[in-house]
C-alpha cells in the first residue's frame, strides 16, 4: 500500500503547528486510529498530513522503491522541511512532536501498528536522523534538559 510520515504533538494546538507548516507544505489533521491512541500518552495528539503518501517523498522512499502509482513527488516535504518544522514546533512551545514512520496496509485510521518509542533531544536532532527513520519507532523529539520522566 503506502508509506505515511504521521506526527505525534504534545503542547501544541493543531492550528498553532499547522499555521507553522504552511511553509513547508504540510496540512496536518487529527487521526483517529484507536490502535495508535492506545500507545499514546494523555497530553499526544495523533496527526495526519493530506497531502500524497510519503512513498516518494525523501524521508518515505528510503526503504521500499515507489511503484509508478507513487511516484516521486518533487514538491513534498524534504528533510530540511521536517527539521525546520520541528524547530519551529519546539521554539512555539511544544513539550514534544514525535514522527512515525510506517508501511500502511489498511486505512491510515484502521491500521494497527506496535509502536516503540525512542526519544531524541531536540539539539541531537539532524536531518541525517531523519533520513534514518526506524519503520514503526515513534522517534519523539523532546526539549533539551527535560527531566527522565518526562520523555
Ligand atoms: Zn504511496
Amino acid at each position: 500500500m503506502c508509506y505515511f510520515i504521521t506526527v505525534v504533538a504534545a503542547g501544541l494546538p493543531l492550528s498553532r503547528l499547522n499555521e507553522l507548516a504552511l511553509t513547508r507544505r504540510i496540512v496536518f489533521t487529527e487521526c483517529h486510529n484507536h490502535s495508535v491512541a492506545t500507545q499514546l500518552r494523555p497530553d499526544e495528539t495523533y496527526l495526519a498530513h493530506d497531502s500524497v503518501c510519503d512513498c516518494g517523498t525523501e524521508l518515505g522512499s528510503r526503504l521500499r522503491t515507489p511503484s509508478k502509482r507513487h511516484s516521486v513527488d518533487p514538491a513534498g516535504p524534504t528533510a530540511d522541511d521536517w527539521l525546520t518544522l520541528i524547530h519551529s514546533a519546539m521554539n512555539a512551545g511544544a513539550k514534544r512532536l514525535g514522527l512515525l514512520y510506517h508501511w500502511y496496509t489498511h486505512d491510515v485510521t484502521t491500521e494497527t501498528i506496535t509502536v516503540a518509542r525512542k526519544p531524541v533531544p531536540v539539539d541531537l536532532l539532524t536531518t541525517a536522523m531523519l533520513l534514518e527513520l526506524p519503520e514503526d519507532t515513534l522517534v519523539m523529539v523532546t526539549r533539551t534538559g527535560h527531566a527522565p520522566a518526562d520523555k
